[in-house]
């Protein structure tokens, strides 16, 4: 097995000018397409972990923090786009790197002071993981741990997260 860190590199393709020009995005397509590759990167997100829920992000965050929660013997936690969840939420709005957006999570997802881990694929302008940790927070539980899989040092955005320090298996 290759060094985690180049396998990362390696397996996730830059794709220029989308969504929008200007915006390289980060496609992690190929990364999840290879079994070994795929496995490693849960292995290092859930190693060590010591937490009652995983929250992914929708959408590429479900995919990697359901199994961390497998993995890591928690539950799963998804927090959505706004509409998407059927029982009473907390909502959150914040700016993206292209756009903006409302995130929400159901009231009743933890038990008050839960230890939590928030997993998205790329920490990018760092408002998303913000308002992730924001609405954790008042759904009474506890944010010990914001990992991604990929971060944007240019855009700062571990900056934006106040008392969270995030962890990345690759910096770029
Ligand atoms: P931000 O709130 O700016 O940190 O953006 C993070 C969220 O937007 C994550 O859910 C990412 O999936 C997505 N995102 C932002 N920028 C990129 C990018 N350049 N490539 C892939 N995904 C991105």
């Amino acid at each position: 097995m290759r060094d985690l860190t180049e396998l990362i590199l390696d397996l996730i393709r830059d794709v220029p000018d989308y969504p929008k020009p200007g915006i390289v995005f980060k496609d992690i397509t190929p990364l999840l397409a290879d079994h070994a590759a795929f496995s490693a990167v849960i292995d290092a997100l859930a190693e060590g972990l010591d937490v009652d829920k995983v929250v992914g992000i929708e959408a590429r965050g479900f995919i990697l923090a359901a199994p961390v929660a497998l993995r890591a013997g928690a539950g799963f936690v998804p927090i959505r786009k706004k509409g998407k969840l059927p029982a009473a939420t907390f909502d959150a709005s914040y700016d993206l790197e292209y756009g903006s957006a409302v995130i929400e999570v159901h009231r009743d997802a933890f038990a008050p002071g839960e230890r939590v881990l928030v997993v998205d694929d790329v920490l990018a302008t760092g408002g998303t993981a913000r308002a992730a940790v924001e609405l954790v927070n008042r759904a009474g539980a506890h944010v010990v741990g914001v990992s991604v899989l990929m971060e944007l040092a240019f855009l700062k955005g571990r900056e934006r997260l106040d008392g969270v320090e995030p962890r990345a298996l690759v910096v770029v």
